[in-house]
Order: structure tokens, then sequence, then C-alpha cells
């Protein structure tokens, strides 16, 4: 403890992609002081005074809170009838808005429903920018449900964060990560703060990944 933590976490980040899969490598996955501090990483890189956020309230409360400690301006673009969220409904609000960075949250905080991958298809196919997928309740959706992960490939500005916070039940570690092109993890890169995440942290998450 009397070196300093290893800046690009290299260790952390190849055992998140083999506990991702679907052939993603280091390069494609950042992790921070929980998945709260990767969504403010991407809207100090991505948002920002004069810039938008989109989100399908009710949602993660803490998207639009973040937003706004960035400068970005948040803008609600509500749901259908029972929570429900369409493609058609969640591409026209992005278009109409054109927001550069919308958050989709499945299954969703606090409906608990998890979205079909047209949903991430159609808006991330109308973004003008980032598309967030928050996936932080992942791994307790029903079996078989699809992760956005697998749409990644398709789409170089989509992102998906997950935390260790819930499944790990490792909330007090703070571990949160994205997967991502490796072009917008470098883009991250402007707005981390050296050594942000401490040697405790990483070998926290490494013993507990061991122990899947
Ligand atoms: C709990 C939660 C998070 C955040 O967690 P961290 O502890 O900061 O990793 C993010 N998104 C949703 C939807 C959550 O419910």
């Amino acid at each position: 403890l009397n070196r300093y933590p290893d800046r690009d976490a290299a260790g952390l980040r190849s055992d998140l992609a083999a506990y991702l899969g679907c052939g993603l490598t280091w390069r494609q996955v950042w992790a921070a002081n929980g998945s709260n501090e990767v969504i403010q990483q991407l809207l100090q890189a991505f948002g920002g005074h004069g810039r938008t956020a989109l989100g399908f309230e009710p949602s993660y409360s803490m998207h639009p809170l973040i937003a706004r400690t960035t400068g970005t301006e948040w803008l609600d673009g509500g749901r259908g009838d029972g929570f429900s969220l369409g493609p058609d409904y969640a591409a026209g609000r992005i278009r109409e808005t054109a927001a550069d960075i919308v958050f989709l949250t499945s299954p969703n905080n606090p409906t608990g429903t998890a979205l079909p991958l047209e949903v991430v298809e159609a808006a991330a196919a109308a973004a003008p920018g980032i598309v967030v997928v928050d996936e932080a309740y992942a791994e307790f959706a029903r079996p078989g449900t699809p992760s956005a992960l697998t749409l990644l490939p398709a789409f170089p500005r989509l992102v998906v964060t997950r935390t260790m916070s819930k499944a790990f039940a490792l909330a007090g570690a703070r571990v949160g990560y994205l997967a991502a092109a490796a072009d917008v993890i470098d883009a991250l890169q402007v707005v981390r703060l050296p050594y942000h995440l401490s040697s405790l942290t990483q070998a926290a998450a490494r013993a507990a990944l061991r122990h899947t």
C-alpha cells in the first residue's frame, strides 16, 4: 500500500471482461468507484454545459442527479401505460430531443422490467450520441433475458454499465464498471482522476470475482 495502484486497473478489467464474456477484452471494459462514478465519468466526458441527457422516468433517480452535477440538462422522456417503453416511443423521444446521452435501465429500477433488445437497438439507431444501458440488476433478470452487451459490436456509441454492489453483495467496496468500444473508454481518460481506483478496491473486486 506504499505504492500507487495500477492506474489502468488492467488485472481487474481483464477479470471483469472474462466475467462478462461476449468476447470482450480488457480494453473494452472500464471500472470505477461504483457505477455511480462510471455514470459521472460518462456525463463529464460526453455531457456538460449546453448538452442534454434523456431518461425515461420513473427510473434510477441518480441518473438525473448526476447529470445535473455535471451541468448537463436533464430531459424526462416519460413512459407509456403501465410504465411501458417501446422501441417506437423511445426512438421518437430521442429524435425529438436529439439528446447527447440517453439512459436506459434494464431491468429497470424501480419497476423491475427488463427491456427487449429491440428497444435498445431502436434507441441506439436513433441516438446522435451515447446510449447508456444501466444493467445494475442484469444478474437478477429472468433466465434467458438478453443483455445489451450482445449489441456492442453493432453500435460503437453504446455503453453498458454494471455494478458489483448488487449481485456480488459488495456495495461497500464501491466497484462499478462498463463495457463499450475501446474508443469510448479512451475518451473517459480525459475526465478520470489519476489513481481513482485504490489497490484495496481492485484486490477486493478480483477476490470476489474468483468466487463468482
Ligand atoms: C444500485 C444501482 C446503481 C449503482 O450502484 P453503485 O453502487 O454505484 O455501483 C446503478 N444503477 C442502478 C439502476 C441501481 O439500482
